[in-house]
């Protein structure tokens, strides 16, 4: 029987294409196939770096039959890479299900191998000066349901806080977070490095202003983190 293939998770860059390791590019050129939240996103990547691997699309809406047609490939001695748009696949992006039923179907012979790299959570705690002893991952916060509950729990845990926001809800959260914890301290960290990169500390009232006050800075990608009690 064939040895199985190892699926590989390859994280790749959250702006900078510079911020990938050799690793994950001799492993993207080296797989059979690269599975891709979306293929045009990761080809400007692999252009870039003269990669020349197939692409094949894997999304948070892929069907169980593109599931089970890639463990068949894994099962055929395939070796595959996944990636995401940005950052490392799996943190509040596609691939956990992929990764549970290749785990599922394979017992402890599965082989899935992390190819560790940026990711916009580390990122925002490593240069933001709050500690980082103990923290709670949010990801994304509920849009509807459950939203007032979360920024009560926020409220009264005495843990640092971390999630992830857009720019349609940044200030729709950070007005949430003023009404909930008060002078409590939270910095927020933008466009990680990008042009506009920056890390603004206060109060959520005094973020509310300066974001208000200044429609460009709305526009980005932003992880939210709230200081410890
Ligand atoms: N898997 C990714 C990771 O490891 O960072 C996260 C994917 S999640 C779908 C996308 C969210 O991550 C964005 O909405 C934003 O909150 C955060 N993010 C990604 N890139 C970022 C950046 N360059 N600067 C700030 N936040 C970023």
């Amino acid at each position: 029987m064939n040895e199985i293939g190892t699926l590989y998770i390859v994280a790749t860059p959250i702006g900078n294409l510079e911020d990938i390791t050799l690793r994950a590019l001799r492993i993207l050129k080296e797989v059979d196939y690269i599975l891709c939240e979306d293929t045009r996103t990761t080809q400007n990547l692999l252009n870039k770096y003269e990669i020349k691997t197939k692409t094949m699309s894997y999304h948070a809406h892929s069907s169980e039959g593109k599931e089970s047609s890639i463990i068949n490939l894994i099962r055929g001695g395939k070796n595959l890479a996944l990636v995401s748009d940005a950052g490392t696949p799996c943190i509040s992006d596609p691939g956990v299900l992929l990764v549970s039923n290749l785990r599922k179907e394979f017992g402890n012979e599965a082989k899935v191998s992390p190819i560790p790299g940026p990711s916009a959570l580390i990122s925002a705690i490593s240069a933001s000066g709050i500690s980082s002893a103990e923290f709670i991952f949010l990801g994304f916060l509920p849009h509807k349901k459950g939203r007032e509950k979360i920024f009560k729990e926020i409220k009264e845990s005495n843990k640092t806080i971390i999630f992830y926001e857009s720019t349609h809800r940044i200030l729709k959260t950070l007005s949430s977070l003023d009404s909930h914890i008060g002078d409590r301290e939270v910095l927020i960290a933008r466009e990680i490095t990008k042009k506009f990169e920056e890390f603004v500390k206060g109060t959520s009232s005094f973020l509310l202003e300066y974001f208000n006050n200044n429609k460009d800075k709305q526009k980005g990608e932003f992880v939210v983190i709230v200081s410890p009690l």
